[in-house]
């Protein structure tokens, strides 16, 4: 599989009245054509920090402070990702209400997405198109409604049809099924799953929900205190989880195959981004922390060619 995307030793962080926020730190991993990656965290965790610095949607108080992100060999910058965003590389968020302008017709902001990006085509009819793949029917009647004639699930299936409307290579959902009851996000995944098979795109999936990412996901990066903890293919994640944040995560879940379980919260609370740990960020609330978790970041380690961890216990465990 060839990447489509690469994101290399990633700095971000937003400048606010209280001092720096760091919200991505040394961040790097490839998306390949054709793969869902899943990235699962806490809030916080630098997950949707590190997706708006790709779209260049950080805002004017964020500042990528170093790295690199590569799409399709190409170095993006302030300036080219603005070519590309929405038509290449395309982002659902997670709540539709204001994601879409409450004053304007779904058709009119579905055609506007067209125009910007230069359409070869009847403008009218592929709106209509959209729509009706979406599910969003008779389309040639809903298309005139504002958002608030429409439930939530039809909203964010109108968001799916804007973010895919252009046909693009990437789409990046973040937490696209947070703000909806369990059917609608059951019906919005499986949606997404046909739109992404049929137009051949990658994406990346954004969630907490650990559910959405084992039921999605051909690989997983497991994301905390701005730094990646635990990447893998999802076998290897759900099942041979190294890392003690991931064991924790699936700890603190149901699991269908062991219903009588007993489920194990993480104590504690996320680190202070304005003030971070100098060493690991999971210091504080890991059951197997040591000295030199305070002080150093640990370094990725690889268990397999696509397993990865970053923990002090992999160098104690080989010494
Ligand atoms: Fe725990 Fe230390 Fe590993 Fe961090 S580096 S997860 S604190 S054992």
């Amino acid at each position: 599989m060839s990447e489509i995307l690469s994101v290399r030793d990633l700095c971000m962080s937003f400048y606010t009245s209280s001092g720096e926020v760091k919200a991505v730190d040394d961040v790097s991993f490839d998306v390949n054509s054709g793969e869902v990656l899943g990235i699962v965290g806490e809030s916080g965790s630098g997950k949707s920090a590190t997706m708006l610095s790709i779209m260049g949607l950080a805002g004017s108080a964020g500042r990528i402070k170093s790295g690199r992100i590569i799409f399709r060999g190409q170095e993006l910058n302030s300036e080219n990702i603005k070519t590309l965003r929405g038509k290449n590389i395309s982002m659902i968020f997670q709540d539709p209400m204001t994601s879409l302008n409450p004053v304007l017709r779904v058709g009119y902001q579905l055609r506007e997405s067209l125009k910007r990006h230069n359409w070869q085509g009847n403008i009218n009819s592929r709106v209509i198109e959209i729509l009706e793949r979406v599910g969003i029917v008779p389309a040639a009647q809903r298309v005139n409604q504002y958002p608030y004639e429409f439930s939530g699930g039809q909203r964010q299936r109108i968001m799916t049809a804007m973010a895919v409307i252009c046909n693009p290579e990437l789409l990046i959902a973040d937490e696209p099924t947070t703000a909806l009851d369990v059917t609608v996000q059951a019906q919005i995944l499986r949606l997404m799953r046909d739109l992404r098979k049929s137009l051949g795109m990658s994406m990346i999936l954004i969630s907490h929900d650990l559910g959405v990412i084992a039921g999605e996901a051909d690989r997983v990066i497991i994301m905390y205190g701005c730094r990646i903890m635990e990447r893998g293919t999802r076998h290897e994640i759900f099942y041979q989880a190294a890392h003690p944040y991931t064991k924790g995560l699936l700890r603190s879940v149901p699991n269908i195959e062991s219903p009588r379980e007993r489920l194990i919260p993480i104590e504690g609370s996320p680190p202070d981004l304005l003030n971070p740990p100098k060493g690991c960020p999971f210091v504080k609330r890991c059951p197997d922390a040591m000295k030199i978790c305070l002080t150093r970041k640990p370094e990725e380690s690889a268990i397999t060619q696509t397993h990865k961890y970053s923990c002090w216990l992999e160098a104690k465990n080989n010494a």
